[in-house]
């Protein structure tokens, strides 16, 4: 803020919307600085808030011939409320940001963590190097114009290109993974929300997608991909959707007997099993509890994590190194194989000629340096939303490229118990599920750390600190559904512009599960559900969940984007083949999240990983 009239404003707005609780202050002062830390490299945010602030002093002005500031606390809250309730989105928007920025800064503290029993640092002190780590360069370790010559280059360190790495390079193929992230280790792990979330993932501008509710799709940059922030869920592909491939789509290949080993093979490297109820915690309890009552199926998921510990900051980073993410899996056995990793490395162009993919262009993310890698094989592995940017920027010419794409769209049910201790900070975010996948719609538990709590308690002041006094007492779980292709990616100089539509068949599903999430809530004795919607934002009674239609939600997220380079048996239908080449371009493939057909309805590493090392045995066919 640039003013001190906008400064007081702030503190005075923060003051209003948190009142002092068990284990917070009040909003004020503090708050004012970690704003404008956080706004610093965040100018779209700025400006309108500057404006909202400017336009509350002037309504205040007007309704009570004072500035906000000096306004009683009951009187700002009105005017809060009021701003937030305005059918008017400039008014209604702004306010509505600013009230969760305040909210999410003010919890992410290392005094409320300690008071709430939870350390605000989880990393270890010190990680000795492994012995692998001496075939990991940074991009800058190279001379600029300098060329690298190898048998295939990977394009991605995620669930799709470390599989593949890892197969060609223990069949003795020169194998170089070029990754725009850092190799980051479990000392960097620290847990902190915001600061790992800057560091880990792709930022912001990319990852929020144009469309009829606001909507999010994640993903990490990284050593590891969107595997060292995921919550280690696994699923292997569900038979009806194999099975829709092979019959429906024509992809005898990947049919459930033909997939089974591929499936088995993922799961011992990265030791899927059951989780284990010390890591699920009270949630178990709770919505076993309420979907007993309601006759649903429910159960533990399975995980690829064998030694966790329940740090509860899987999105963060493992501090302890128990997920067995890519790049603690398939990326230390590629290495060990003799692959070289490239890091701070991003693929600018791939390089096609006579129709013939022969190598790629790398800039550093850290000075610019160019470097080219040439290689007889290319796999692209950037991801669903950053492949379609690499391959039409190096010019593959597909009407499906960047279409066709489905996101699992995601929504949050919160719910407030009088007693029970569920604790979300200390046990992992996602290890237990209710089935609904009869109708597309999968219920999976989603608990939420302090300040992500704080965003989606729908009340300030002392009603809002008397639900966070009780974060202990609170539950989450989340619902997604299997959507139809509802978007699509284009490449602006070399960024993703994203449009996803949520079409009224999955805000239907999405509403039904958040229903049904509700409803298992008050079975199991909830006091109170906090719903993810806009027009309608707290239940008190199942009556009232009941009478719901026509939930119109505050955002959705995509964890689970899939499908821009889709798998089909001809050009006409999509981008690569049943052996993941691309149609038109000899020697390039594409093996990761974007190649899969449809949405799977659940969580999809497993599904991807299964289907690199597939990719993989055909690629080293041809050496
Ligand atoms: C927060 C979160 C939670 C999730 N939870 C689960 C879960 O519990 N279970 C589950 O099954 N799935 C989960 N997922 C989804 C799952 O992690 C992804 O579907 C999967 O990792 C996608 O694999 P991928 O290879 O397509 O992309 P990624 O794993 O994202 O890998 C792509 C890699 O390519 C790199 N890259 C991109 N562009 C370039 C370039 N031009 N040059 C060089 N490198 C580049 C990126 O930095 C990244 O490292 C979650 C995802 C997120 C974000």
């Amino acid at each position: 803020m640039q003013s001190t009239s906008e400064r007081k404003i702030v503190e005075a707005f923060a003051q209003a919307i948190i009142s002092e609780g068990k284990y917070f202050a009040q909003g004020g002062k503090k708050d004012i600085d970690r704003l404008e830390e956080f706004l610093k490299d965040k100018k779209f945010l700025e400006l309108p808030i500057r404006i909202f602030l400017q336009g509350l002093n002037l309504y205040s002005r007007i309704k009570s011939s004072k500035e906000f500031y000096l306004a009683d606390e009951s009187e700002r809250q009105k005017m809060i409320e009021k701003m937030m309730k305005s059918r008017l989105l400039l008014l209604s928007a702004p306010c509505e940001i600013l009230t969760l920025l305040l909210k999410f800064i003010h919890f992410y503290d290392k005094e409320v963590y300690e008071k709430l029993g939870c350390p605000w640092d989880k990393s270890p002190k010190f990680v000795a190097e492994p012995p692998y780590s001496k075939h990991i360069l940074r991009c800058d370790d190279f001379a600029d114009g300098e060329t690298i010559e190898c048998d295939v280059v990977v394009i991605g360190s995620g669930a799709g290109g470390a599989p593949v790495a890892s197969f060609l390079a223990e069949k003795l193929i020169a194998t170089v993974i070029i990754e725009e992230g850092k190799y980051y280790t479990r000392k960097d792990f620290t847990g902190q929300s915001y600061d790992s979330i800057r560091k880990f993932y792709r930022p912001i501008r990319e990852m929020i997608a144009i469309s009829n509710v606001p909507t999010i799709i994640p993903a990490g940059r990284l050593v590891g991909g969107s595997t060292a922030v995921n919550t280690g869920t696994c699923w292997r592909t569900p038979e009806n959707i194999l099975k829709k491939w092979s019959d429906e789509l024509s992809l005898k290949e990947l049919s459930p007997e033909k997939m089974s080993k591929y499936f088995e093979r993922v799961e011992n490297k990265i030791k899927v099993e059951e989780a284990k109820d010390k890591v699920i915690g009270p949630i178990k309890d709770v919505i076993s509890k309420g979907a007993d009552a309601m006759g649903l199926i429910h159960f533990r998921l399975k995980r690829n994590a064998p030694d966790c510990d329940g740090s509860a900051v899987c999105n963060f980073g493992c501090p302890t190194d128990a997920r067995l993410s890519t790049n603690l899996s398939y990326i230390p056995d590629a290495l060990k194989s003799g692959a070289v990793l490239i890091t701070c490395a991003k693929a600018e162009k791939i390089i096609i000629e006579n129709g013939k993919a022969c190598g790629v262009e790398v800039k550093s993310t850290e000075s610019g340096k160019r470097i080219k890698i040439r290689a007889k094989a290319v796999v692209v592995a950037c991801g669903t939303i950053m492949t379609p940017v690499l391959l039409t920027k190096s010019g593959v010419k597909n009407s499906k490229l960047g279409k066709n794409l489905t996101i699992h769209p995601s929504v949050n049910v919160g719910a407030i118990f009088e007693n029970e201790q569920i604790s979300p900070h200390k046990y992992v975010p996602q290890a237990y599920c209710v089935d609904l996948r009869e109708k597309g719609i999968l219920l999976l538990h989603g608990g939420l750390p302090p300040e992500f709590a704080a965003t989606q308690i729908p009340y300030i002041g002392k009603e809002f600190s008397n639900i966070m006094s009780k974060y202990e007492n609170t539950a989450w779980f989340g619902a997604l559904c299997e959507d139809r292709p509802s978007g699509m990616v284009f490449q602006l100089n070399g960024k993703p512009i994203i449009f996803y539509f949520l079409r009224e068949r999955e805000r239907r599903m999405l509403e039904e599960g958040v229903k049904v999430v509700a409803k298992i809530f008050f079975f199991a004795g909830a006091k109170e559900v906090f719903l993810p919607s806009r027009n309608i934002r707290s239940a008190k009674s199942i009556s009232e969940i009941e009478k719901i239609s026509n939930m119109k939600f505050s955002y959705i997220v995509g964890f689970h984007p899939l499908g821009t380079a889709r798998m089909a048996k001809s050009p006409k239908y999509g981008v690569v083949d049943e052996n993941h080449k691309t149609f038109g371009v000899k020697n390039l493939f594409v093996v990761d999240g974007s190649v899969v057909p449809t949405a799977i309805g659940v969580n999809p590493q497993v599904t991807i990983m299964a289907l690199a090392e597939r990719a993989a045995e055909k690629i080293a066919e041809r050496f």
